[in-house]
């Protein structure tokens, strides 16, 4: 199966193999790359899905996407990657009813947040595309990161051969937690730099840079070539969709729903590959009914879902859910392009190139509300939900995963809802520590690091291993750039 830009694919005429669209990244018009369809479970497939490990079930759901890997390869790269080493709990772990929601913990691997599950399989995807189209230069990675992808990223590429990887984070726009578990990277392939601005700022930049003719020609002279790592890349996307069905089998296996009944989704939403690889289960066959797109106080998303009018022209907030900090959601486009087609996407998206903000259709945006619904949840609101939920339950949740615990809430309570909702938690709430010892206790403190032990004594729990090991590492990278900075020091980096 070939891929093709959300941008209307007939004007470049690209259509591409799963390994060249892992391999760039972007699309040439600028666009992201989609299966020209979405594959589909076949009558009983679902079913036949019951026994299987998560691994095995990844090399299969991948396996219908990636059409030139082969099962086998998939199965010996999701078993490296899901392996006990790096998720000692296992890949996914679901939770015991909470008022209606089972929360889907995607935080077991080895930087504590869900980016793992797709970014520990990414790499070896990577590395055999390169292979499978006879690539000889050196892939680089180029990944803007509002903190958590950065170090999942860092970590799944570290050491990996034919790759090097530059992350770039906003500078005080990210946890200390996840700042320290960036600059103390180990690995010879990999470099970390701040920049000036917000998570946006980094991200149009990097976007702009990857179509820079002027650019391409110092990246050619390195004999090497840009791609990405964020989930602009389709490579990181369709690990993501595993994760869903799994979880919906596991509704199944625990006997809380019966086979083909349907349940709600509720997901903490920043650039919106985590819930559209929830709506790209559905596509797939699995019963989803309702996508719950929950949103902080960044609530560009509610307001797109309620009105249909996209705008990024608004105040940016930081929020102690720094993750959703987002102001462009890049993987929206594919959703759109899903709903509505590639060449609307191209006209909407070149609007909010030029103006900053689009209005979709009237069809459009009815068919974008017969599946979706936005909600949003304040700060206040954000600590309230995880007081409440650590008393009440005895169940500890970050900040971002109370964001959307929030929100499904508010969807019960609007809609008397009555499907059980899966809801996404995204991160380990250590890796928040600071932000949630302050919401169980009312106590602030300044010291992140002493967050963690605050934080494990209120809680009962130890902190994960690789949030304790981080704490004790050197810093190994200090630099700070302008987003004008960004290129000389990618230059450097590839020289
Ligand atoms: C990245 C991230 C999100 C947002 O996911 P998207 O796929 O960008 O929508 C939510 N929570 C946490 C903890 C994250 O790291």
């Amino acid at each position: 199966m070939n891929y093709i830009s959300t941008r209307d694919a007939r004007l470049t005429n690209e259509s591409v193999s799963a390994a060249c669209a892992i391999k760039r990244g972007l699309a040439i018009n600028g666009g992201l790359y989609m299966p020209r369809r979405i594959p589909q479970l076949e009558e009983g497939e679902l079913a036949s899905f019951l026994p299987l490990s998560y691994e095995a079930l990844a090399a299969k759901v991948i396996a219908k996407y990636l059409t030139d890997f082969t099962e086998e390869e998939l199965l010996s790269y999701a078993g490296l990657a899901y392996s006990p080493d790096r998720f000692p709990e296992g890949a996914i772990a679901l939770s015991p009813e909470i008022g209606g929601q089972f929360f889907i913990e995607l935080w077991h691997g080895p930087t504590c947040a869900f980016k793992d599950m797709a970014l520990q399989l990414m790499p070896r995807l990577l590395a055999a595309s390169l292979k499978k189209t006879a690539e000889h230069r050196t892939a680089v990675i180029l990944v803007a990161t509002s903190g958590d992808t950065g170090k999942a990223a860092l970590e799944g590429f570290s050491g990996v051969d034919g790759v090097k990887i530059q992350v770039f984070y906003p500078k005080g726009g990210v946890s200390r937690v996840q700042e320290l578990q960036m600059v103390t990277q180990e690995g010879g392939n990999v470099k970390v730099s701040a920049v000036e601005g917000n998570f946006d700022t980094a991200q149009t930049e990097l976007k702009r840079i990857f179509i820079d003719k002027e650019f391409a020609k110092t990246v050619r002279e390195s004999e090497a070539i840009l791609t990405s790592a964020n989930s602009i890349n389709f490579g990181r996307l369709v690990p993501q969709v595993v994760y869903y069905v799994y979880s919906y089998l596991e509704l199944v296996r625990c006997g809380r729903v019966s086979l083909g009944s349907p349940v709600d989704v509720c997901v903490p939403t920043g650039n919106f590959g985590n819930i559209l690889a929830a709506y790209m289960a559905k596509r797939m066959g699995v019963p989803f009914r309702r996508f719950i797109c929950a949103s902080n106080q960044n609530n560009v998303l509610t307001d797109f879902i309620r009105t249909g009018h996209y705008t990024k022209k608004r105040d940016f907030h930081l929020t102690i859910s720094p993750s959703m900090d987002i102001l462009v959601s890049s993987n929206l486009e594919r959703l759109l392009y899903l709903i509505a087609g590639d060449e609307k996407v191209r006209l909407w998206m070149r609007a909010l190139r030029e103006t900053g903000e689009y209005t979709v259709d009237p069809e459009t945006l009815a068919a974008l509300q017969s599946e979706f619904s936005g909600y949003f949840c304040g700060e206040t609101e954000t600590k309230e939900t995880i007081r409440r939920t650590f008393d009440s339950f005895g169940y500890l949740i970050d900040t971002h995963t109370a964001v959307a615990a929030n929100c499904a809430e508010q969807y019960r309570r609007e809609t008397g809802g009555d499907l059980p909702i899966l809801t996404a938690s995204t991160a380990s709430p250590f890796k928040f520590a600071a932000a949630v010892y302050e919401a169980l206790t009312g106590e602030h403190t300044d010291d992140a690091l002493k967050a963690l032990d605050l934080l494990a004594a209120r809680a009962g729990r130890p902190i994960p291993a690789p949030l304790a090991a981080c704490t004790k590492k050197p810093v190994r990278f200090t630099e700070t750039v302008t987003t004008d900075g960004m290129r000389p020091s990618i230059a450097e980096f590839i020289r």
